[in-house]
C-alpha cells in the first residue's frame, strides 16, 4: 500500500469480499443460472401488483418500522411482532447482528464449510471467526459446542447448510443448545426452511420460543421468489429484536420490498406449491446423480453440493459449456440450484457426459 492512498482498516487487505453466483455464459439456446440458489420462477401476478403499485409512491421513504409487513409476519408465524425484526435480505440481518455483538476479541463460532457471508461480516465487525470443520457435510454440533469460550458471543448454524443442503435433527440441536452459556446468541440460519421434508430437522420457530438465547433468521428471497428485492426476517426475543433494530440502517427495506413481502404472504399457498415442485425435481436429481455414481449429500434445500475437490473447477467450466452455471466453492465442491425440469434435465445430462469423458 502506497504512502499516498487513503488508508483503511487492515481487515481489508485480507478478504475480497462477497462473490455473488456468475450468470451463465453465453451458449447456443436456452442457459440456465443454477449457481445462487434463486428460485427459477418468475414472481406472482399478484405480487408483481403489488410491487407495481408500490412503485408508484417511491418519492416518499419506506416505513422504517415495516410496521405492516411485520404485523402480518407476526400474525403468519404466531409470534408477538415484538419479536420480528426486518431487513435488507437476511445477509442484512446476519450483519446487524454481528455488528451488534462484534468488537475487539469476541468470538463468532459456524461451521465450515457453511454460508460464505460469515466470514466476512464476521471480520467487518471486528469480531474472530472460529470455523469448526463439517463432519460428513454435516454440522459437528458436540465439536461446536466445545468450541465456546466465555469470548463466544455468536453461534451460527447454518440448516439446511449452504452448500452442502444437510439439516440439523432436533436431538442435536436440543443437546447442543443445552451446552450454550445463556450469553451467548445461537443464530439459526434457515434461508432454506420451506424446502425441508425430513421430519426430524426442528422448526426453528418452536426451538426459539422457550431459548432467549436463540434467534431465527428466514429470508423472501429463495422460496418466495424476491431475492431481487432484498428482504428478510428474524425472529428472537425482545432483547435481541430490539439489538438488531439498533444496528440497522435507516430505511433499510425499501417500499417496494415491503409490500411484495406482504403479498407474498398473502399468496403464500400458490409459491409453497412451486417450493413443492422444486423438492420433487431436487428429489429427482439426487437420485439420479446418485444413479450415475456420484457422491451427494443429502440435501434439504432447493441445491446439491458435488464434493468434488480438485475437480470442481474442470466440472464447473463443463457446466459452463452445456449453458449451465454451477457454483464451485474451491476446495472442496460445485452447488448446483435445482431448478425447473427442463434445466435439471440439462444439467443431469451435463453430469453424465462428464463421467463418460473423465
Ligand atoms: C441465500 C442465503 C441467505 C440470505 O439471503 P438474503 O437474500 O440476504 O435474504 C442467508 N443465509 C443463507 C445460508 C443463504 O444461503
Amino acid at each position: 500500500m502506497s504512502a499516498d492512498s487513503p488508508r483503511f482498516r487492515a481487515v481489508l487487505d485480507q478478504f475480497v469480499g462477497y462473490t455473488p453466483g456468475r450468470p451463465p455464459a453465453p451458449a447456443a439456446g436456452r442457459t440456465f443460472k443454477l449457481s445462487a440458489n434463486e428460485s427459477p420462477y418468475d414472481p406472482l401476478p399478484s405480487v408483481r401488483a403489488a410491487i407495481a403499485s408500490a412503485a408508484s409512491h417511491v418519492n416518499r421513504y419506506p416505513d422504517n418500522t415495516a410496521a405492516e409487513l411485520i404485523d402480518a409476519l407476526a400474525t403468519r408465524l404466531g409470534v408477538p411482532a415484538g419479536h420480528v425484526a426486518v431487513g435488507c435480505g437476511s445477509v442484512g440481518l446476519a450483519q446487524q447482528l454481528l455488528e451488534a455483538v462484534g468488537e475487539p476479541g469476541a468470538e463468532v463460532i459456524y461451521a465450515w464449510r457453511s454460508f460464505e457471508a460469515y466470514p466476512y461480516l464476521t471480520d467487518l465487525a471486528n469480531a474472530t471467526s472460529i470455523r469448526v470443520p463439517l463432519r460428513d457435510f454435516r454440522h459437528d454440533l458436540p465439536a461446536m459446542a466445545a468450541a465456546i469460550t466465555d469470548k463466544t458471543r455468536l453461534v451460527f448454524v447454518c440448516s439446511p447448510n449452504n452448500p452442502t443442503g444437510t439439516a440439523v435433527t432436533s436431538a442435536e440441536l436440543t443437546a447442543f443448545l443445552d451446552r450454550v452459556p445463556a450469553d451467548c446468541l445461537v443464530v439459526i440460519d434457515e434461508a432454506y426452511v420451506q424446502y425441508v421434508r425430513d421430519p426430524q430437522v426442528p422448526d426453528g420457530l418452536r426451538v426459539y420460543a422457550d431459548r432467549p438465547n436463540v434467534a431465527v433468521l428466514r429470508t423472501f428471497s429463495k422460496a418466495y421468489g424476491l431475492a431481487g428485492l432484498r428482504v428478510g426476517y428474524l425472529v428472537g426475543h425482545e432483547p435481541v429484536a430490539a439489538a438488531v433494530r439498533k444496528t440497522m440502517l435507516p430505511f433499510t427495506v425499501n417500499s417496494i420490498a415491503q409490500a411484495a413481502a406482504v403479498a407474498s404472504l398473502a399468496a403464500e399457498s400458490e409459491l409453497l406449491e412451486r417450493v413443492e415442485l422444486v423438492v420433487k425435481e431436487r428429489d429427482r436429481v439426487r437420485h439420479e446423480l446418485l444413479g450415475q455414481g456420484w457422491t451427494v449429500p443429502p440435501t434439504e434445500a432447493n441445491f446439491v453440493w458435488l464434493p468434488l475437490r480438485d475437480r470442481s473447477a474442470e466440472f464447473t467450466e463443463h457446466c459452463d459449456e452445456a449453458g449451465l452455471s454451477v457454483r464451485p466453492y474451491l476446495p472442496d465442491g460445485v452447488r448446483i440450484t435445482i431448478a425447473d425440469a427442463e434445466a435439471n434435465d440439462r444439467l443431469l445430462a451435463a453430469a453424465a457426459s462428464y463421467r463418460h469423458r473423465a
